[in-house]
């Protein structure tokens, strides 16, 4: 069995980021910069004005009325705002200025934003609202990034049964790929959806030979030790396994190799462990593809209210509710930890750490907590 960092390290080994393509700037919003962005005018364009006044010396003795933005007439070098000045009205032949002010004032310079030349945004930088902004400003209408993964979503299991069906004794109905394909998505990937696979060889093939097609193959359930796991199987048949174990809790059967070439996340079945374990491991895994550099969560100190009391000799990750109070991070668990308890999910934001080799925690202790809800650093 193998610790937490060592499967991310194994896994983010195998995993590079995708092609460069071309997209209209609308699209570009959580992708990443393929290229530097130089600026090839200076911003503003011309010299403008920052307020409603009116520029000064159009010639001596003379002045013209300029709204905020307008180009500054050719030589006036100053613009009064119209709170300092006295006019009759618009159609007005005098305006009285009732302050002086220095030369200069109220004017935006061409290129006092960014220059003709200069290096405004880095290749490898994530484009949110204001990188749109600034891409528009510059005339960048498309935007070479790295393309978003497409990822094969796959449930397996006998017993599993889709959303719409009535349950019938012995079934549950297929959570997890609705759960996944929702964190795909969130992650910045673009889910395929491939439904259930039944626990037989041939049915398994069959889905794989579609998810072939994709950047990413994520199942779940399958990759325990029964009989009807066969979706590690399946790996050493047609690609194969780095490894299968990893020392943590919820979530210890998650296989990691390829098939065909693509990378293959073999998931737990439990719909905690499947959450959790695409959290740490999935997430980082899609990001990178993207380009991404920042690839973790931040983790952060936090003092644990009401303790976590089992002595699992495995490193737990127990859902939490972290809040700022009284100048610490206080974290809260949600409730009953076991890996079949999808209401222990709701309401967390943060995973409290709980160190492998049965380390207690009781209440009032410090501890590490993964901010779910924080962006990558
Ligand atoms: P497995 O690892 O396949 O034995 O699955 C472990 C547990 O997770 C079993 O109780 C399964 O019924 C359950 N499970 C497996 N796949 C899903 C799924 N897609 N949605 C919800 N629960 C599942
Ligand atoms: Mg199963």
């Amino acid at each position: 069995m193998i610790s937490v960092e060592e499967a991310l390290e194994r896994i983010l080994a195998e995993i590079a980021p995708l092609a460069v393509i071309q997209v209209p700037l609308p699209e570009a919003l959580g992708l990443v910069l393929a290229e530097d962005v130089v600026a090839q005018e200076d911003i503003p364009p011309f010299a403008n004005s920052a307020m409603d006044g009116f520029a000064h010396e159009v010639e001596e003795c003379t002045a013209m009325r300029i709204i905020t933005g307008a180009p500054v007439p050719p030589g006036a070098d100053t613009v009064i705002q119209v709170e300092l000045t006295r006019s009759t009205g618009p159609e007005s032949e005098e305006v009285e200025i009732l302050q002086a002010v220095a030369p200069g004032n109220n004017i935006r310079p061409a290129g006092e934003d960014m220059r003709r030349g200069q290096t405004i945004l880095l290749h490898g930088s994530e484009i949110g609202p204001w990188e749109i902004g600034v891409l528009a400003t510059l005339g960048w209408a498309s935007v070479p990034v790295i393309r978003r993964p497409r990822v094969a979503i796959l449930g397996t299991g006998d017993e599993v049964i889709d959303v719409d069906e009535q349950l019938r004794p012995g079934k549950i109905r297929n959570s997890n790929s609705y759960l996944l394909e929702a964190a795909v998505q969130q992650a910045g990937a673009e889910p395929h959806r491939l439904g259930i696979a039944r626990d037989t060889v041939e049915s398994l093939r069959e889905k794989f030979t579609e998810a072939v097609q994709d950047n990413l193959i994520i199942t779940s359930g399958g990759v325990s030790v029964g009989e009807f796991d066969l979706v590690k199987n399946i790996m050493a048949e047609q690609g194969k396994i780095n490894f299968w174990r990893i020392n943590m809790r919820p979530g210890k059967p998650v296989a990691f190799g390829h098939i065909g070439g693509v990378p293959l996340l073999g998931l737990p079945g439990n719909p905690v462990s499947a959450a959790v374990t695409f959290e740490l491991l999935g997430r980082p895994v899609i990001r990178k593809m993207l380009g991404n550099t920042r690839l973790l969560r931040p983790q952060v100190d936090v003092v644990v209210e009401d303790g976590v009391s089992d002595v699992a000799m495995r490193r737990h990750y127990v859902r939490a509710r972290v809040e700022w109070r009284d100048g610490h991070f206080v974290a809260r668990t949600t409730g009953n930890q076991g890996s079949h308890i999808t209401t222990s999910l709701l309401n967390a934001n943060a995973l409290v750490i709980v160190p492998e080799g049965g380390v207690e925690v009781h209440p009032g202790d410090t501890a590490k907590a993964i901010m779910l809800d924080w962006p990558e650093v």
